[in-house]
């Protein structure tokens, strides 16, 4: 088996995983579980998203963690990024020195039309002026249900080959392919990368992937097989449907750090301190969690 011999792991709970949770978490707590997971290693954390807060009210102190991250960690090579729906904000964001920014575009043109009222093409048209009005900003774009949509169903290769395109010529920064609602399994993970690296050979894809029906780590792996080296994750497994009490979130972060270094890829993530934080989630926010290390207590941990 030929696989890389490290991964980044971005950690996205405290904005794909907050958002999901109903109840008010204050901000100091979303402070402090932030500080653990740098404590825990993470070098890349999207810690918040510049959405209307009537939209997403968990999201509505986006100013305050970002003003406080940045000053905290100032000195620190810890890199953090926002989400943004728009330019309106990407430029809250960019006034507040966000170096990097992850824009969304649903692959699914009635998803698209659903999460943002636009279709793919107008979302690019988008994404170019914000390109064009703020240079400097780094942007991530997340292309989203690559692998299936709630509405359309299946997507085609064609139709991502079309948004890599577009993403290319808008010269984005990097690309992440989304599994938004879980359906992706790992065959069908294998050819699409493959399919995807003839055409974009040069492309550092990342995945962000949901385990909504337990092929998360499986479709980790086919992924490893096909040279991804980047994935997205949330602690505790965050991430769920708000409208589909327990289904499982992301990818969670632990298992996908306990596996990972079980078969020696490193993560530079420190697992204990990584289930420390789980913990903390578990005890003051307490929601349903998907993660299974969260339940592992009674093994010897870091003991191989
Ligand atoms: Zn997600």
């Amino acid at each position: 088996m030929k696989l890389p011999q490290s991964v980044q792991i971005i950690e996205v709970g405290p904005r794909d995983g907050f958002q999901s949770i109903k109840e008010w978490i204050p901000t100091e707590l979303k402070l402090q579980i932030i500080d653990s997971l740098i404590e825990a290693n993470f070098k890349k954390i999207e810690i918040t998203s510049f959405v209307h807060p009537k939209a997403i009210p968990q999201m509505r102190d986006a100013k305050d963690i970002v003003q406080t991250l940045l000053q905290r960690y100032s000195d620190k090579d810890v890199e953090f990024v926002a989400l943004v729906p728009n330019l309106f904000g990407a430029k809250a964001a960019y006034e507040l020195d966000v170096k990097e920014v992850t824009y969304v575009i649903s692959a699914s043109e009635s998803h698209n039309m659903a999460n943002v009222k636009r279709t793919p093409a107008q979302s690019f048209e988008g994404l170019e002026e914000l390109k064009n009005t703020l240079p400097n900003l780094k942007i991530n774009l997340a292309i989203a249900t690559v692998f299936g949509c709630p509405y359309e169903g299946d997507i085609s290769i064609e139709q991502v080959k079309w948004m890599v395109k577009k993403a290319l010529h808008v010269e984005v920064d990097s690309i992440t392919l989304a599994d938004t609602i879980g359906v992706a399994n790992p065959k069908q993970m294998h050819s699409l990368l493959n399919e995807l690296k003839k055409d974009f050979k040069d492309v550092d894809f990342a995945l962000h992937l949901h385990d909504t029906r337990g092929m998360g780590l499986a479709n980790v792996l086919a992924a490893l097989q096909c040279g991804v080296s980047r994935f997205e994750s949330a602690f505790g497994g965050l991430g769920g449907c708000p409208f589909a009490p327990g289904a499982a979130g992301n990818i969670a972060s632990e298992d996908l750090v306990n596996m990972l270094e079980n078969m020696d890829i490193k993560t530079g993530v420190k697992l204990e301190k990584l289930l420390d934080v789980v913990q903390t989630l578990k005890n003051k926010i307490k929601p349903i969690l998907t993660s299974h290390m969260a339940y592992v207590d009674n093994c010897k941990l870091g003991e191989k």
